[in-house]
């Protein structure tokens, strides 16, 4: 059986810029050999609005069922350019739900002196939320880890863009969970076919 692509749905909210587009597609395509749809000019979801230090914050929950939305069958991940937050936070840099199969990112706090770096730290996180929404992997304590929790850019920086044996080990788990529950899927599928099918015979 051939296996098809997981499709990822990005959701650009408002403008953002180009590069950042490209290194976020490139990125999901190559760490989740995904098939990348990009969907831009997406209006600000209706949300909360709170003020922390003069900075205007959204809550970042407030994204994940529009991105949910785009994405259909497949997952979506969503980037702002606003500062997000979730309740009982100052900010994230990002929110996931793998009941929604899908994430938000903010570029707000991951802005850098140079582009390579700020891109660096974007394609980061898109794979961290990504592997929270997709995989539904916990927080790794390996700090080079992609799925290890940043408290701070500096965290972000630390970490590499990939996913440590142990999350990939979780993954290959994940992966074949999903398998099996296809296989379900579609053995209900086969069933509803032959409920169908009636012979009269008179
Ligand atoms: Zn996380
Ligand atoms: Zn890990």
């Amino acid at each position: 059986m051939k296996k098809e692509k997981i499709k990822v749905v990005l959701c650009c909210f408002e403008k953002i810029p180009s590069d950042v587009i490209k290194e976020a597609k490139s990125i999901i395509e190559k760490k989740f050999n995904a098939e990348v749809k990009v969907v831009k000019g997406l209006f600000l979801p209706p949300t909360r609005v709170r003020k922390v230090e003069g900075v205007q914050q959204l809550l970042a929950d407030s994204f994940l069922a529009p991105v949910a939305a785009q994405a259909g069958e497949g997952y979506g991940i969503g980037i702002t350019v606003q500062d997000i937050y979730t309740p009982d936070t100052n900010f994230v840099f990002g929110l996931a739900s793998p009941l929604l199969r899908s994430a938000i990112v903010s570029t707000y706090r991951l802005k850098a002196k140079g582009s390579v770096l700020f891109l660096r730290r974007i394609a980061k996180e898109i794979v961290h939320e990504l592997g929270h929404a997709i995989y539904d992997l916990p927080h790794c304590k390996n700090p080079k880890c992609v799925m290890h929790f940043s408290n701070s850019v500096e965290d972000t920086d630390k970490k590499l863009n990939s996913f440590c044996s142990e999350c990939l080990e979780k993954i290959k788990r994940a992966k074949k969970e999903k398998e099996e529950l296809e296989k379900v899927k579609n053995f209900f599928e086969e069933v509803k076919r032959w409920e169908k099918r009636k012979y009269k015979t008179k």
